[in-house]
């Protein structure tokens, strides 16, 4: 295992907002993610193995419109999930379910119709998730080279003439080795595990990795009135206030005790660019004239709030079908394209990833549900456009 970073979960998986969820409108994604939650909780519960999982809900709010989603029936009958009528949010005093300021009028802030309720829901600490696969991979004598940049990929021909000039057009073709800063090292397979820095290693190789990274950002919210809102667990029993979606915008919160703050982002859309730094920061003029107004306008707690920091990463997105990619290509297994929920699905598409790599046909998650190894491959891709993304 080769990870330029100092130890594991540095990359964007250490940058997430950390929320889990498997509401989503794709069945695959459903099933990636209903998965991987069950296999996160069997550590948790079974294997004593803390990955910091709370079932706190996800709570989204929604327009009078968006009740009669389709999608929202279809859920309540795969998973634990419910509809909450506006009666019922008004009991918690939390929520302003009809903004009529006239800064509301102006942001087209829409009243509230009622909520969606997913239980099967909550928050997560993927640096936790992180080092229970990296323990097992230990015990399993897997070598951690941590500290480690891969620079680029060989391609080699797979019977070397040792002719100047190799690989020919005609030559079949493997990668080879791979060189880093620390020399290079060879391997019969190769798994690129590198979201949203896939493209810059595999480009100059002529294999497209499909993605278009785009910056993502997390404010974190404080303040006496806010840390009491933390701990009301209205809708839940897990002491925690649940992870919340307003309508219209997207803008999400996610209770972090332990920073006794809320997480607050949102997946701008029209106006971010498409682009890639190593390191992104946080835009605090974006959280003061973009998010705060209106989440302050649905939960108005938020109007005492502080920010009290917040740092930022990239989505690395699959415009086409938000899923992601796992394919393969000569000797390389690469799974990308996580677009926004790769912790949450990550247990499954590991699953993927060595499906293919083992050349199965079909891939048993660990739920007991199947899907087909090349079902989130280029050639043979097997999804519909998810809906869900947050
Ligand atoms: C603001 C934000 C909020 C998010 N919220 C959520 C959420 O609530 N729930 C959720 O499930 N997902 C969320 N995501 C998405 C999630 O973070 C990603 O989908 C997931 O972390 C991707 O995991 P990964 O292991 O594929 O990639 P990464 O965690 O990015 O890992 C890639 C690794 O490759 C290493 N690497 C890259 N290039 C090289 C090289 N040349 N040599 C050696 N190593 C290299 C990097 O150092 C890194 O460690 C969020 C993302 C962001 C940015």
């Amino acid at each position: 295992m080769v990870e330029r970073a100092h130890t594991f979960a540095q990359g964007n998986t250490g940058r997430a907002a950390a929320g889990f969820r498997d509401l989503f409108s794709s069945d695959v994604n459903f099933r990636l993610s209903h998965s991987s939650i069950d296999f996160y909780n069997h550590v948790q519960k079974d294997l004593k193995h803390d990955m910091g999982m709370f079932y706190t809900g996800y709570l989204l709010l929604l327009e009078e419109s968006g009740m009669d989603d389709p999608a929202l029936e279809k859920l309540m009958k795969k998973t634990r999930a419910r509809i909450i009528e506006n009666d019922d949010l008004d009991g918690t005093s939390y929520f302003n379910l009809n903004p009529i300021s006239d800064d509301a009028r102006l942001m087209n802030a829409k009243p509230v119709g009622g909520a969606f309720m997913g239980e099967n829901c909550g928050i997560i600490e993927p640096d936790l998730v992180s080092r229970f696969y990296h323990d097992e991979l230990e015990k399993m004598g897997a070598e951690f080279h941590f500290d480690t940049e891969v620079r680029s990929l060989s391609l080699e021909p797979v019977s070397p003439l040792d002719f100047p000039g190799e690989p020919f057009l005609w030559q079949k073709k493997k990668i080879g080795k791979i060189i880093t800063d620390k020399g290079e090292m060879s391997a019969d397979n190769y798994v690129f595990a590198t979201d949203v820095w896939t493209t810059k290693l595999l480009d100059p190789l002529g294999i497209d990795s499909h993605i278009r990274p785009k910056k993502r950002q997390i404010f974190r919210a404080g303040g006496p009135e806010v840390e009491r809102m933390l701990n009301d667990s209205c809708f839940n029993d897990s002491g925690m206030f649940p992870f919340t979606i307003l309508p219209g915008t997207g803008i999400y919160i996610r209770p972090a005790p332990g920073e006794k703050a809320f997480r607050v982002s949102v997946a701008d859309e029209l106006g971010r660019n498409f682009s890639f730094t190593e390191n992104p920061e946080p835009e605090d003029d974006f959280y003061n004239y973009n998010v705060r107004p209106t989440l302050q306008e649905y939960l108005p707690t938020f109007r005492t709030s502080k920010l009290i920091g917040g740092w930022a990463g990239h989505y690395s997105y699959n415009t086409i079908d938000m899923h992601p990619y796992i394919f393969r290509e000569l000797n390389l297994t690469v799974a990308t394209g996580t677009s926004g929920s790769g912790v949450m699905k990550a247990d499954a598409d590991g699953r993927v990833a060595a499906s293919l790599f083992a050349g199965r046909e079909k891939v048993r998650l660990y739920d007991g549900s199947t899907i087909g190894s090349s079902d989130l491959g280029i050639s043979g891709r097997k999804v519909e456009r998810e809906r869900f993304v947050i």
